[in-house]
């Protein structure tokens, strides 16, 4: 097929079954370098249109396509998708019965199948690879690719095993898809599964229709509340760390009016497909999740996502943020943060393997530099995924719009922090030296006699938790590290140069949102 005839036997697919008249950015390349049986690696983010890349053009050639993909709801939503659109596709997974089972695969030998959904590791099973080598196999997508990289933020060792699948089919074509990457896991996904001059196509990772703001967590509650209050009969998603406080949080919304409902993997499985539908089909505008939520649901119309804790990663944020606005409307993104959040991530993350444990720090990292950073939002995100913007966003973050006072004594007040930690001998951590700063009458305070040094109390003024601040602020603009252990803070030659008066560092008052607001029995 020439190149012309490609394009128009593409468009065409995509009017007949889906209505769609146009190609997303980069739809067109990807689709064309599946129909060209190039390997491919495209990443784009949350709602780019990526299914649609590996679906057409399998309509377009003969034989039938494979697709990995790690949930089992997942691959359901998508098989009944394209059914509705009227595309024969099946899926195999543990959901299925043994005659189910053997119904696809019959349909498969019979070549009735144009897309085959499939779990990793039941694509792997030898007589699995048997039948592919049998039939007249397309291509192979793996979907939501990162799951192969240790890098990424969700490894699964099952995906590990389709490294194998260049080899035992070596003339098939690979696509690898998935919406977030580093430069590290994309190179790591492309040599895992042994792809061959892939072509890479990566979108643009701005989202212009979100606007990002970070806040300093003090009262969730009432935080939450004063942004549900801006979003009345609006959907909404609120992503909490653990579901205990999924379940808390969406009773106590419940209790003070609002009609909200949780989400996570503790749920009994009805009520958690009813929780969902309910929230997909607008009967419900809130939903309370973990992370358990999301993968795959595609409703466009989310107007605002609240994390009331702190991802483990700017991966992790970008995909749950991106759930907002996916109809290219406005919408709202708040993170409300605690260091605490960190901690107990830190708690969880110990016990992975050593491997990948030291990146998933390095991901926790990152992520906390993100809540302390003075760089446009939408700046951030993208160079993170290795990006730039050509100006700062404006008026789509908290910093951009003004949002923060800045601290016009800011080299005095990082000398006085950078003095105390000195004087305590780099031994302690940010509350503590908060403490002796604040001029505390705390039992190790007092013990340790440094309320005779002679930082203790240099800013009394200040609440606790604005110096506790301005320190982490310190610490992810390079002046100070932690130590991994203890979180001791550590001054580094940057610091240095602080105290000596030769730089000065950028330091915020931040607001905690919705915090004076505490009368909400009337709604
Ligand atoms: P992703 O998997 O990248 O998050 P999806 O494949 O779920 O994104 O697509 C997001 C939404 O965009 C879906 O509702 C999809 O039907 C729609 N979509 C995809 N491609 C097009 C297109 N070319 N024209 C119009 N809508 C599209």
């Amino acid at each position: 097929m020439t190149r012309a005839g490609m394009d128009d036997a593409l468009l065409d697919v995509l009017h007949e079954y889906w209505g769609y008249a146009e190609f997303r950015p980069l739809q067109q390349e990807a689709m064309t370098a599946v129909l060209d049986d190039r390997d491919s690696l495209v990443v784009l983010p949350t709602g780019g249109g990526k299914s649609l890349c590996y679906q057409a053009p399998a309509l377009c050639r003969e034989g039938t396509a494979v697709v990995v993909s790690p949930l089992i709801s997942l691959m359901k939503d998508q098989v009944d998708a394209l059914r509705v659109c009227g595309i024969s596709a099946a899926c195999l997974n543990s959901s299925l019965d043994q005659e189910e089972s053997r119904q696809v695969l019959r349909d498969v030998r019979a070549g009735k199948i144009k897309l085959l959904y499939v779990a990793p590791e039941r694509l792997m099973l030898e007589n699995m690879l048997c039948l592919l080598a049998e039939i007249n196999l397309s291509y192979i997508v793996i979907d939501e690719a990162h799951c192969v990289s240790m890098w990424g933020h969700d490894f699964r060792p099952h995906y590990r095993e389709l490294s194998e699948l260049k080899t035992i089919f070596p003339q098939c074509g690979i696509h690898a898809y998935t919406a977030t990457a580093t430069e590290e896991v994309r190179s790591d996904i492309a040599v895992q599964l042994g792809l061959k001059t892939p072509e890479i196509l990566i979108g643009s990772f701005d989202r212009p229709n979100l606007t990002y703001s970070v806040a300093r967590r003090a009262d969730r509650f009432n935080q939450v509340c004063t942004v549900l209050d801006r979003h009345p009969g609006e959907p909404g998603v609120i992503y909490c760390i653990s579901r205990a406080d999924v379940e808390s949080l969406s009773e106590s919304l419940n209790d003070s009016g609002y009609e909200t409902r949780p989400y996570h993997a503790g749920l009994p499985d009805g009520e958690r497909a009813a929780n969902q539908e309910a929230f997909i089909q607008d009967r419900v505008d809130v939903i309370v999740a973990t992370i358990a939520f999301g993968m795959g649901i595609d409703k466009p119309n989310v107007r605002y996502v609240i994390h009331a804790g702190l991802p483990k990663s700017l991966e992790n944020y970008q995909q749950e943020s991106g759930r907002a606005g996916r109809d290219g409307l406005e919408a709202e993104c708040v993170l409300l943060y605690s260091e605490q959040d960190a901690m107990i991530w830190k708690r969880i993350l110990e016990d992975q393997p050593d491997e990948s444990k030291t990146s998933a720090l390095q991901s926790l990292r990152a992520m906390q530099n993100y809540c302390h950073s003075f760089d446009c939002r939408h700046r951030y995100l993208m160079q993170h995924f290795g990006q730039d913007l050509e100006q700062d966003c404006e008026t789509g973050c908290d910093l951009c719009r003004g949002d923060f006072q800045k601290v016009e004594d800011a080299q005095i007040i990082g000398q006085k922090i950078l003095s105390s930690i000195f004087r305590q001998d780099q031994n302690f951590g940010a509350s503590y030296t908060a403490a002796v700063l604040k001029g505390s009458k705390d039992k190790k305070v007092l013990a340790n006699g440094h309320n005779n040094l002679s930082t203790y109390g240099l800013l009394k003024t200040e609440s606790l938790s604005t110096i506790r601040n301005w320190i982490n602020q310190l610490a992810s603009q390079g002046y100070l590290t932690k130590t991994a252990e203890y979180q001791q803070l550590r001054i580094t030659k940057t610091g240095r140069l602080l105290l000596k008066g030769e730089i000065t560092p950028q330091l915020m008052r931040t607001t905690e949102t919705g915090k004076s607001e505490t009368n909400r029995s009337s709604k």
